[in-house]
């Protein structure tokens, strides 16, 4: 618990001294952006400064991998609610190298799974129950294939506005330096 209490400890100062003053903005994005990055720590102040955006400029979705897993899934509902309701007007997907999910194997995952306590069983019974969790589990090979599959699913997705622009890129976790691959 002692990382738990640094931050704690650490918020009462931060909100007593009022640091979070340089911080105010509104819930809407003044760029009228909405990205779909991976959750790489890297990217956690880099691809900001890298674009060129502070605070209250543009809303930010994560998942591993920057992967739209379903259709109708989370990650596709959050990019409808940032054009329907907080005023995005373009979506970008953006990929990084080195990324974690392209070294993702489900069968090794689903043996730590198991070393850490999830019974064989468990996981026999959701297999049988129809979650194909290989497929769940599974990353991607080459970010810009990946990209480009998240970037066909928005724009074809049945509840997009047609016209709202789907960008597809790829960072570069080291350097910040962006590759356009759709
Ligand atoms: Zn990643």
């Amino acid at each position: 618990m002692t990382l738990l209490n640094e931050i704690l400890s650490f918020n009462e100062k931060f909100v007593a001294e009022k640091q979070y003053e340089e911080f105010i903005t509104t819930k809407f994005p003044d760029k009228k952006i909405v990205i779909l990055t991976c959750m790489d720590a890297r990217l956690f102040e880099l691809l900001p400064k890298a674009m060129n955006f502070k605070n209250g400029d543009v809303k930010i979705v994560k998942s591993a991998g920057a992967i739209i897993n379903h259709p109708f899934g989370g990650i596709m509902r959050s990019l409808l609610v940032a054009v329907y309701e907080l005023q995005a007007e373009e979506i970008y997907i953006i990929g990084h190298y080195d990324c974690g999910m392209s070294a993702i194997k489900p069968e090794v995952m689903l043996q730590k799974m198991i070393d850490r306590g999830i019974s064989r069983e468990t996981i026999d019974m959701l297999s049988y129950s129809g979650v194909e969790l290989d497929e769940w589990l599974r990353g991607f090979e080459d970010v810009s294939e990946s990209v480009k599959h998240s970037v066909d699913m928005v724009r074809n997705h049945p509840l997009m506005v047609k016209d709202v622009p789907v960008h597809g890129l790829v960072i570069d976790p080291a350097t910040g330096r962006l590759t356009l691959v759709d």
